[in-house]
């Protein structure tokens, strides 16, 4: 994909096209970003931009035999790892050993169709069901054999890591050769939501940037994902029955969600911490600091009139308790009535 197709901070695309003109491009980069804010749209696009032939100063071609390869993401060079697990849309021995070449198919589909999407909406495309994916030491010890061969067309081969934190420790060294003593002409972006999880040793190897959040004026371009809109729908529903004091109406609410994946659990206790933190924020009269959806911004301005002060800290820490709940596999249906029940009797 071309810079101009994505949605991204302008002055970090800028700097990665001068880092380019410049030959200022380091050897290995590592995007850090807090939720997916389009950090592997950007990956894309700086390495398209490096193999294209015709490049100008403002952006890639788009025309040229290797950005054709690029936009469908097939550029013999142009190498993706990404955590997998064994899912049911793999063979029985491909479950032994998953790597991501086994689902570059879908890969290419997801990619192409919306680049910002999180960890568990991969997941959900690449069939996992509940497990949660890993990048393994045999992925690593594949992406070293394919490193060891010339590269087929390009100047560079490209390596882009998507997850890096998601790398166990045995592949996490492996990959650490590899960057202190990088093959010739190999350039690594490694995209990472939690760099604190990653080996301190790698990141030193790393040129860090951090990508920032899409902003709101960017954001109005960007596919709302349905997740969210789900999401949405119950908190709202979550928030009216604590206010009208309606146990009932609650009960459907946590046993759905005690039916979802793992990592569908945290998102949604993520999304709704946030949620509520925008609310708190336009109680607060700091609307212009909130990041919130033109599509809720009527329904949060009525929460911000109903809901007490006293909610917010009560509120969030309940939410931050279901998530360490979540992470020590704790049943789901306890974690989310405590967590419903919680909530309701703080509003
Ligand atoms: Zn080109």
């Amino acid at each position: 994909m071309r810079f101009s197709e994505i949605i991204c901070n302008e002055e970090l695309k800028q700097r990665l096209m001068q880092m380019v003109d410049r030959d200022m491009l380091p050897h290995a980069i590592m995007f850090s970003e807090k939720s997916s804010g389009g950090a592997l749209a950007l990956a894309l696009a700086l390495a398209q931009y490096v193999n294209c032939r015709h490049h100008t100063d403002n952006d890639s071609c788009g025309e040229c035999p290797s950005c054709h390869k690029y936009r469908k993401l097939i550029h013999p060079d142009l190498h993706f790892v990404f955590p997998v697990n064994a899912s049911k849309d793999i063979s029985e021995t491909e479950k032994k050993r998953p790597i991501s070449d086994y689902f570059l198919p879908i890969w290419r589909h997801l990619v192409m169709s919306n680049p910002y999407f999180g960890e568990q909406e991969l997941y959900d495309a690449i069939g996992l069901d509940n497990k949660t994916g890993n990048i393994s030491v045999y992925e690593a010890k594949r992406l070293i054999e394919k490193l060891a061969l010339r590269s087929f067309e390009g100047e560079y081969k490209t390596v882009i890591i998507f997850l890096a934190e998601k790398m166990n420790q045995e592949a996490a060294n492996k990959l650490l050769k590899l960057l202190e003593e990088p093959p010739q002409g190999t350039l690594f972006l490694l995209i990472t939501q939690a760099p604190e999880k990653i080996l301190p040793t790698i990141i030193s190897r790393c040129q860090l940037i951090q990508v920032p959040p899409i902003s709101k004026e960017e954001s109005k371009s960007k596919p709302i994902t349905n997740e969210n809109s789900m999401y949405s729908e119950v908190v709202v529903g979550l928030l009216k029955a604590g206010l009208g004091k309606n146990l009932l109406a609650t009960f459907p609410v946590w046993e759905s969600l005690s039916e979802l994946g793992r990592e569908k659990q945290r998102e949604f206790c993520i999304y709704t911490e946030n949620y509520i933190r925008n609310i708190y924020m336009v109680a607060n009269g700091l609307p212009q600091i909130a990041d919130i959806n033109p599509n809720n911004e009527v329904i949060i301005g009525e929460f911000a009139q109903r809901i007490k002060p006293s909610f917010y800290e009560k509120g969030i820490n309940a939410l931050d308790q279901a998530m360490t709940a979540i992470n020590s596999n704790v049943n789901s249906k306890l974690i989310f009535c405590d967590l419903c029940n919680r909530l309701l009797l703080s509003l």
